[in-house]
């Protein structure tokens, strides 16, 4: 803690955030999440978002992808399921609604694209789903343009905007102090916590507090590396974490394995080999 509200988000403050499993666990124990997003040409997203949760320790990560996706994900990814939208290109409003109950976490947005089927399906979805969930990616760039959608959010959200899709949603800011302050302003008004990415990510909840992440590094600048997050956080969500330890815990870790993929300092880290640290970084914090 550095100043009334504002903390320094370090090892000791996620230990004791973690939930530990008895031997004698099964995987629904583990949690049941689902991944939504894809679109032609951007599969990738979703792919490493729901590798991420399972190598974060989830029981069992669906992926929710419109018909281009359904090989795609597969064959990269066997450990997953694949549930189908009807649509060929983008998620749209024809999905297998029935099953979103079947998760107990969903992360929705990573390459979903913008056109107005993956608007449709994320009005559909936000009527349909009020679980705990993570709201990344396209799905923030719709709601910057369909500022009805807001009012939808709630305790159970966690945003995780990088600085332009934070902008898209609040309007250009001059400085990193006004996004600082906007960011708490928008978790305050719409009860969700805004996890705004950067070197020093920033989140901030409802009530007032902000954190600002002590790991990671510059080489966690790369395409993918924000869809890990989302994974991340989606995984902790499933395994029962309240929605404040998902999104601590999900942030810290991802730092962490960050820095062990790029362990020299070395540029040309990729996201995916964020993903592959993941389970080394609970080494790190030896749980
Ligand atoms: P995205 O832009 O959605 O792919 O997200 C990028 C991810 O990489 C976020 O989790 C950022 O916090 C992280 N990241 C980007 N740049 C840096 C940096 N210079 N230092 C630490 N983490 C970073
Ligand atoms: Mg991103």
């Amino acid at each position: 803690q550095f100043s009334e509200n504002k903390f320094y988000l370090q090892k000791k403050d996620v230990v004791d955030r973690h939930i530990s499993f008895s031997r004698f666990s099964h995987k629904g124990d583990f949690g049941r999440v689902l991944l939504a997003g894809g679109s032609y040409g951007s599969m990738g997203a979703i792919k490493m978002s729901a590798e991420a949760a399972l190598r974060t320790g989830s029981g069992l990560a669906a992926c929710l992808v419109p018909q281009c996706g359904v090989n795609i994900i597969q064959i990269a990814l066997p450990e997953a399921q694949v549930l189908s939208a009807e649509s060929e290109n983008n998620l749209g409003k024809s999905y297998p609604q029935d099953s979103l109950k079947r998760f107990d976490a969903i992360g929705v947005g990573p390459g979903m694209g913008t056109n107005s089927d993956a608007v449709s399906f994320l009005k559909d979805f936000f009527t349909r789903y009020h679980g705990p969930k993570v709201i990344d990616a396209d799905a923030i760039n719709i709601l910057a343009k369909e500022k009805e959608l807001l009012n939808e959010l709630d305790e159970n959200c966690v945003l995780t905007p990088h600085l332009k899709e934070f902008e898209r949603l609040v309007g250009a800011c001059t400085n990193h102090k006004e996004r600082l302050s906007k960011s708490m302003v928008f978790s305050k008004k719409y009860r969700c916590i805004v996890v705004l990415k950067g070197a020093h990510t920033c989140i901030s909840f409802p009530d007032g507090r902000q954190f600002f992440n002590s790991t990671g590094n510059k080489h966690m600048a790369t395409g993918g590396a924000g869809d890990v997050l989302t994974g991340m956080i989606t995984s902790f969500l499933g395994q029962g974490y309240s929605v404040e330890n998902a999104t601590l815990c999900g942030v810290y870790q991802h730092g962490l394995a960050g820095e062990i993929a790029s362990v020299y300092k070395k540029r040309g880290t990729i996201a995916t080999d964020i993903v592959r640290a993941i389970p080394k970084s609970y080494l790190v914090l030896k749980i």
